[in-house]
């Protein structure tokens, strides 16, 4: 189908796109993997599209005892990461390399990816999972997100029309941590219909996250000291056609199950990681 008609500007600088965003109806176009599927089905038709795609907002950044990762950053450049090969960070980069195919990689980006909010994306899971922070601006200032309220519901985030998230910080695990990403795949579309992320520190405490499985649409925690599976059992599992409840509970199990036993033996090798 082809879209509505709409205006377009490229904006060149964080502040322009930010007063563009302002006007009724205006919406931010990143690698356009969602939004342009979305407007050739005409499920949305802003009257302004505001190409972000070209602002200084891309790159990996580790200092202070963060990770900071620019909302522009494909999903092909986080997979490459040097940053993180670190075992700890490695379900971040595990997570990219299994996002749609290289076209997607290459064009997608973790803005887009987390401000879109579909319930069945696999990086919600791996940010709640490290505790992330989301960073949104507006032309009123910035405010700062935990990923545990960022995901308000299916295809809604806390990123209202006149903002843009900027920037995903992840606090840096403690030495001798490890996280991973497992997931079974919808055979067609690729998105998942269980997903989990898993960060194990050092102490024994460890943070499990799921996606493409909660009955409220968006990825979420695991109590951290409930047992998995009871835990699961008690979250409220969705189902359809493709994956019926009881179904899609068992995959959540197994992929739990991998994505800890994975991240188990990362927390092994980080104790000896050098950069
Ligand atoms: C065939 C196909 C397969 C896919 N497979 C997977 C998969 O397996 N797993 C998965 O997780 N995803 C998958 N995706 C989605 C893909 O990851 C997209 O990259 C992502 O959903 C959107 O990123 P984008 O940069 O292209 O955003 P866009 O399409 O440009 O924008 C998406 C939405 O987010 C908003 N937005 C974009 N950037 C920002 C920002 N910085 N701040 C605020 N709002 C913003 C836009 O206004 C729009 O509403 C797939 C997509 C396709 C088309």
């Amino acid at each position: 189908m082809i879209p509505a008609s709409t205006r377009y500007v490229r904006a060149t600088s964080l502040e322009e796109a930010l007063e563009a965003l302002a006007e009724d109806d205006a919406t931010a176009l990143a690698g356009g993997q969602s939004l342009v599927s979305v407007m050739k089905l005409r499920l949305a038709r802003p009257s302004l599209v505001v190409d972000i795609g070209r602002l200084d907002l891309a790159g990996l950044d580790v200092r202070e005892g963060e990770l900071r990762i620019g909302a522009l950053t494909t999903w092909a450049d986080i997979a490459r990461a040097a940053e993180l090969r670190r075992p700890a960070l490695a379900a971040l980069a595990e997570c990219a390399a299994g996002i749609g195919d290289l076209q997607i990689r290459n064009r997608g980006t973790i803005g887009g990816g987390l401000a879109h909010a579909d319930p069945a994306s696999d990086m919600p899971a791996v940010v709640l999972a490290l505790g992330a922070r989301l960073v949104v601006r507006s032309t009123d200032g910035e405010r700062v997100v935990d990923a545990s309220e960022f995901f308000l519901g299916p295809f809604r985030s806390s990123v209202g029309e006149q903002e843009l998230l900027t920037e995903v910080v992840v606090p840096l695990p403690p030495p001798g941590s490890g996280s991973a990403y497992a997931a079974v795949d919808h055979p067609a579309s690729g998105f998942a219909l269980a997903g989990a992320a898993a960060l194990v520190r050092p102490d024994g405490s460890r943070s499990l996250a799921l996606t493409g499985v909660g009955v409220r649409g968006n990825a979420f925690l695991l109590p951290d000291d409930e047992d998995p599976e009871a835990a699961i059992a008690s979250a409220g599992i969705y189902g359809d056609r493709v994956a019926p409840a009881p179904y899609r509970q068992q995959l959540a199990v197994v992929v739990v199950q991998r994505a800890l036993d994975r991240a188990r033996s990362r927390a092994e090798e980080d104790v000896t990681w050098q950069a």
